[in-house]
């Protein structure tokens, strides 16, 4: 331990550890064995700087020494992970009269007072934290900043070293304690007891005479990951200088790196550098295993490297480097799947608002469906399509969205309520649709009539302003922001290949309609796990006929409504089986929470009164019937099912034909999948099976053709979890709903809980929203104790999730632990399951 406590200097052979010296140490130490030209660095483990934040003082000698007789050196954070922050580093401490008179003799003496008040104005702001616009001034001198600090200080600028070594790590280390730091970097997944190293460095000037200044290069495009030499160097410069310079053309401006930038390039006036630079570059990249940005100094012409991190980029660049790497065998194929986030990679497959734009947000709330689009205020779906016809982008905004809103859903550009969580109607629809959404922006104020919303600070926008919407942060922004394009290309591909070879857990799609299925497909879903049948009635023609199938209060008038419905579906089925032709297709018979598929505008109830031929009175009357007080627990599912079992009948036999017509043409043959939903007792499974059968032999007899098919159970009530050894028994396959068992299990609405969730998860009684990350321990042992329960009875049963959990890398690993064969999820997400779920195997 005590050992820990002492600095060290880095060397090839010092034992310099990421976990005891951070990250930035051990990158330069690696730097060093590969032979490069850093200058003399020492580093500061964890705990010594711990112990420099709690008071103690670090052997200030002991460090001196091992920079001999130069008089100026440099700090840096090192945390263990990059991505964590840290104070910013400061240079040229050692600075004082007596120093700047050294350099003189050196430098000149103009670039000795620039050190010097360079050094002071850091100090001054940093370290004794006054006010930085005392000393902005570009004209101000040495003494003026000098007699600035003291003004303010009551004391004398020290200028002994150790005094300002000393102060400058208390700083740097007590900084890392604070508030804003913790927060940030517990963002970034920093554990609550991370610590900090710091690295100690021989300043390289960048200033005086020959050639000198400072600059960064790296060898990748930031956004797309692809090869592109890009950086900045500027004259008598130091750190970062180059890249912080914006101000226009002076002469004193940096120079790109390459001739293909216009201006002066260090390419052209520094060849023998910047052939080094791409010599180190190349090194980096080899010996470190990474696309290293690179911090160097030219001092009198003599490159040093004093710094390199990961070039920085986004998850569309770390895939393009991560298969690069592997490409050229630098790294391993499992490595390169390793790098990468799941839930970053769906950045990829959406447009998003372009990293650092610059952002307006006028509201917060779920990040309900990734990506982003821009577009006009609209308030309905009548208005959504009518932009759409105009050819204009729109975002539709809605207290919460309803079936009725599925065709303003289908023309918008985005979708933003107020109400609602990740499971809710507008975010499960978004998903599918590959929509942006942020759903429950609780902060915004919707006046419908008045077509305006509110901001929580009193802003208002009205139908037609322009907003954009950024589904991955769960923000809505005023005005348009930059975008930056999806990127599915060459390396995604290449990625999601060697995923799939050593994964070991199937990924199908919930896909409800053939353009569902076709998405699934690009995104090589190894079959559909969920058809949501009910959903194929949102379609603009079906709402009405099947609202009159509902409504019907005799056999006759329904059968009517279902003889209409029945073709559609065919011909719907048939198309998705068609599409996903080798692979397995589960539909789900409708399951349909009422509330969702009654009228409830005026518009509504008049179009089904005018379809149905009756009064609005007579409509009205008929939906207060209906009307459920908790229609989640209400008539869904296959209780609808028995109690009007021509529905299913009728979908049954929409299934037979369609695979029947299918299996016409040449190719695999199409056993369907048909599962019931909402089940939780074994009776109910009898019941549906006895009709479904029927149906079959009926189809049968009147097609000549054997229909073959597999019955499955969706478990998603917590009595058919504890009953599965008896569902098993009619069941080939049970799929666990687990957005309706999370509901059920908890207790806790799917729809409402995003108004309390947040304030759950912070205040810790929910670790995280269980409707997104599956409740291992109250969830997880109901799907364990059933698929126990069903594999007794029924040793080869297929088990899996169709829930949102189906996405979810942590919900996926449960899954998997408990012997799973597939997951199921919305279409966006099978890469994202793929990726996770390989990451699980290696
Ligand atoms: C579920 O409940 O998890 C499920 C997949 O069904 P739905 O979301 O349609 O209720
Ligand atoms: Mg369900």
């Amino acid at each position: 331990m005590l050992d820990h406590l002492n600095s060290e200097r880095i060397t090839q052979t010092a034992a310099i550890k990421r976990s005891l010296h951070g990250n930035r140490a051990k990158c330069l130490q690696r730097l060093i064995r590969l032979g490069m030209p850093v200058p003399e660095t020492v580093a500061l483990s964890i705990p010594l700087v711990r112990a420099i934040a709690a008071g103690q003082r670090p052997d200030l000698k002991a460090i001196l020494d091992q920079f001999g007789s130069w008089p100026v050196l440099s700090v840096r954070a090192s945390p263990v992970e990059p991505d964590w922050g840290g104070p910013s580093t400061m240079l040229n401490i050692g600075m004082n009269r007596a120093n700047q008179a050294f350099f003189a003799s050196r430098l000149g003496a103009e670039a000795a007072a620039e050190l010097h008040l360079r050094f002071v104005r850091s100090y001054a702001v940093d370290v004794a934290r006054l006010d930085e616009d005392m000393f902005e001034d570009p004209d101000l001198t040495v003494k003026q900043a000098y007699d600035a600090y003291e003004d303010e200080m009551d004391e004398e600028f020290p200028q002994d070293i150790e005094v300002q070594l000393l102060e400058v790590l208390k700083s740097m280390s007590r900084a890392w304690e604070g508030t804003t730091a913790r927060l940030l970097r517990s963002s970034k997944g920093a554990p609550e007891d991370a610590g900090l190293g710091l690295v100690i460095q021989r300043m390289v000037l960048g200033l005086g005479k020959g050639e000198s200044g400072a600059g960064v290069i790296q060898f990748i495009n930031s956004e797309s990951g692809e090869p592109q030499k890009v950086g900045r160097y500027m004259r008598q410069s130091q750190g970062r200088d180059a890249l912080d310079y914006t101000s226009g053309d002076d002469g004193q401006g940096p120079l790109y790196l390459t001739k293909d930038n216009r201006g002066g390039s260090l390419e052209e006036e520094q060849p023998e550098v910047f052939a080094e630079l791409e010599r180190v570059g190349q090194l980096a990249r080899k010996g470190l295993r990474e696309e290293m940005q690179i911090e160097f100094t030219l001092e009198g012409g003599k490159l040093a490297i004093i710094d390199a991190i990961p070039a920085p980029r986004g998850a569309r660049g770390d895939v393009a480097v991560a298969v690069a790497l592997a490409q050229d065998e630098i790294i391993s194929t499992e490595d390169a799947v390793m790098r990468i986030e799941p839930k970053a990679i769906s950045e990829l497959l959406h447009r998003q608002v372009a990293p650092r734009a610059r952002r307006d947000v006028i509201s917060r709330g779920i990040a309900a469906s990734p990506g982003a689009a821009t577009g006009k205020l609209v308030f309905d779906a009548l208005a959504a399509q009518a932009a759409a016809s105009q050819g204009e982008a729109c975002i539709l905004v809605r207290r919460e969205t309803s079936p009725e809103d599925i065709r303003g859903m289908h023309a918008a550009s985005g979708i933003l309520t107020e109400r609602g969580g990740t499971t809710s109607h507008a975010a499960v629809i978004a998903r599918g649709l590959g929509l942006p959404c942020v759903a429950g922006a609780s902060d915004l104020t919707i006046d419908n009539k008045g077509r305006k919303v509110t901001t929580q600070s009193g802003r208002v926008f009205a139908e037609g302003d322009i907003i954009t919407l950024d589904g991955t942060a769960g923000e809505a922004l005023a005005g348009d922001v930059p975008k930056i394009e999806a990127g599915i290309g060459g390396p995604f591909e290449q990625l999601m290949s060697w995923a799939d070879a050593v994964r070991d857990i199937g990924v199908r799609a919930n896909a409800d309609t053939p353009e569902d299925a076709q998405v699934a497909k690009m995104f090589d879903a190894e079959g559909i796990g969920l058809c949501r049948t009910e959903h194929m009635f949102f379609a603009a023609d079906r709402l009405t006929v099947l609202r009159e199938a509902i409504f019907a209060e005799n056999s006759t008038d329904r059968n009517a409504a279902l003889k209409r419905l029945r073709p559609m579906q065919r011909d719907d089925f048939a198309l998705i089986f068609e599409i996903m032709r080798d692979r397995p297709v589960c539909l789900r018979l409708f399951d349909p929470p009422l509330h969702e598929f009654l009228p409830n505008s005026r518009a509504g109830i008049r179009e089904l009164a005018e379809a149905m031929d009756l009064s609005a009175n007579a409509v009205r009357a008929r939906i207060e019937q209906l009307a459920e007080f908790n229609p989640m627990l209400g008539m869904r599912g296959v209780r609808l099912g028995i109690t009007i079992p021509e529905i299913y009948d009728m979908q049954v036999r929409a299934i037979f034909e369609a695979a029947i017509l299918v299996n016409r043409s040449k190719g695999p043959t199409v056993v369907p999948e048909i599962m019931i939903p909402l089940v939780s007792a074994k009776r109910e499974v009898e019941l549906v099976k006895t009709r479904i059968d029927a149906v079959a032999a009926e189809v049968s007899a009147q097609s000549g053709k054997t229909v073959e098919y597999k019955l499955g159970v969706m478990v998603e009530t917590p009595r058919a979890a504890l009953r599965a050894g008896d569902i098993a028994v009619h069941a080939s396959f049970l799929s666990f709903g687990t957005n309706d068992m999370t509901q059920m299990t908890y207790g806790l609405s799917r729809d409402d809980a995003g108004r309390f969730m947040s304030t759950y998860v912070n205040q810790g009684v929910f670790p995280e929203d269980p409707f997104r990350a599956l409740d291992r321990d109250g969830v997880g042992e109901l799907l364990t104790l059933a698929s126990e329960r069903g594999r007794q009875v029924r040793e080869k049963i297929t088990l899996s999730v169709c829930g949102e959990h189906g996405g979810d890398p942590d919900s996926i690993e449960f899954c998997r632990e408990i012997g799973m064969n597939y997951v199921s999820c919305s279409p966006y997400r099978v890469p994202v399951a793929r990726l996770a779920a390989a990451q699980l195997a290696i």
